[in-house]
């Protein structure tokens, strides 16, 4: 049997159908974007993918990303007054956690509130196309801190 594609493979087709270029180091962005659990910015990839490829600039992390957005392959979290992070893994919308004090982020795993949409949807009548869904709070590892202090 044939292994399920990984979002890395998915990323890939999508972006080869489109007739998109794939260097060493754009692959090398897909692939932080595709195994990273968090949810990095365009400076934590550029710092990891500069490990492997020196000569990567921000210009090319920034340009794969908006490429990426443009075909839907990754979702941007906007936030104002601070920099975008991105889910390579879940391109779609969902519901995230942040913590105010360390700023991770991270995907709930908690099916009410996917099953939340599909009901708001039937029970309001709209057609639902993107949401944002953020809670914020103090991580259990930064009040295991708070508490040391
Ligand atoms: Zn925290
Ligand atoms: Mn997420």
């Amino acid at each position: 049997m044939e292994r399920a594609p990984t979002r890395l493979d998915s990323m890939l087709r999508k972006l080869r159908e489109l007739g998109f270029r794939i260097t060493p180091q754009r692959l090398a962005v897909l692939k932080v974007l595709a195994e990273s659990k968090g949810h990095p910015g365009a400076e934590e990839i550029y710092t990891v993918v500069r490990k492997s490829f020196p000569t990567t600039t921000i210009a090319t992390v920034y340009k794969t990303l908006a490429v990426l957005k443009s075909i839907g392959e990754v979702l941007e979290l906007e936030f104002s007054g601070d920099y975008n992070r991105y889910d390579g893994k879940k391109p779609y919308s969902h519901p995230h956690l942040i913590c105010i004090k360390c700023k991770r982020i991270v995907d709930p795993e908690l099916a009410s509130l996917a099953d939340m949409t599909e009901k708001l949807a039937r029970e309001s009548g709209y057609k639902l196309l993107t949401h944002r869904l953020d809670f914020y709070g103090i991580c259990p590892r930064c009040q295991k801190k708070d508490n040391a202090d």
